[in-house]
């Protein structure tokens, strides 16, 4: 797990760089990113399929005016270049501006007259104005991912996994709430908090792997020693059976012991 940190008036979208370049740059195996609605803009879109790289994104509402029009019923003509109102009138194409948002303009002569004005626009002029990002296709891109029952299938283990750790953070490593000030020792705070969880989650995977062997070379054992051993009498049958169950109980008991002392030693 890695983290940065950003100061608070900076969007996710915009914190999104740094981490992703540190992510690619350890594991150029990655063919997929999934991430939450907030991330889902152009650049972004634009930057992992430009990578070759899959972007997972969920639906993210229409960010329109309650009660006005949704962006959806304005449709873009990409032959003629223009915008297509709901009244069908012709919306062409204005200027590109700094954050690359074309804009394609109504006429406020048409527009004054319009009977769906007042759910469109409240522009003093009646002049209607609808944006289209320079890299809206990269978007749709996207929005078709979406629709891919084998993404679709990725996104969903989004909830098992990485939201179990932030829960993991702000519950169990007090991370909603930081004591400190200013961008260095917050950060210093963040990762040490961090370094333990990935400590944990180390150990976790690492007693995982060696209980999974240990169970499986008891139970080899306990096969080659029922296939061997013949026994004579019922009396020495009955003595390994007990044998057995001792056996069962000390490794059963041992394991409890080291999941509970490892459990202790990471919180
Ligand atoms: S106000 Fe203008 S842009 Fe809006 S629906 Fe009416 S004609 Fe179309």
């Amino acid at each position: 797990m890695d983290v940065t940190v950003n100061p608070g008036n900076v969007h996710d979208s915009v914190a999104f760089d740094g981490l992703y370049d540190r992510l690619v740059e350890r594991n150029t195996e990655i063919k997929a990113i999934v991430a939450d609605a907030g991330y889902k803009t152009p650049w972004i879109s634009k930057r992992i399929l430009d990578d070759g790289r899959i972007p997972v994104l969920p639906y993210k509402r229409p960010m329109s005016k309650k009660g006005f029009f949704p962006p959806y019923e304005y449709v873009y003509d990409e032959y003629f270049n223009c915008v297509i109102c709901p009244e069908n009138q012709v919306l062409s194409y204005a200027t590109t501006n700094r954050e690359g948002y074309r804009e394609f303009k109504s006429k406020g002569y048409i527009c004054e007259n319009c009977p769906s004005r007042h759910l469109c626009t409240e522009n003093q002029k009646f002049e209607k104005t609808v944006t289209k990002h320079i890299w809206s296709d990269y978007l749709e891109t996207v929005e078709d991912i979406r629709h891919t029952p084998e993404y679709k299938a990725l996104y969903e283990r989004r909830k098992e996994t990485i939201e179990r750790v932030f829960a993991d953070a702000k519950e169990k490593y007090a991370m909603r709430y930081t004591p400190y000030r200013g961008l260095s020792q917050v950060t210093n705070w963040v990762r040490l908090k961090f370094a333990a969880m990935n400590l944990k989650k180390y150990a976790l995977h690492r007693w995982k792997r060696s209980h999974q062997y240990s169970a499986l070379i008891n139970l080899y054992t306990f096969f080659c020693q029922n296939k061997t051993h013949n026994p004579k009498s019922r009396l020495e049958f009955r003595v390994i059976r007990q044998t057995e169950k001792q056996l069962r109980f000390a490794i059963a008991f041992f394991s409890y012991i080291r999941l509970a002392a490892s459990d202790i030693a990471t919180q």
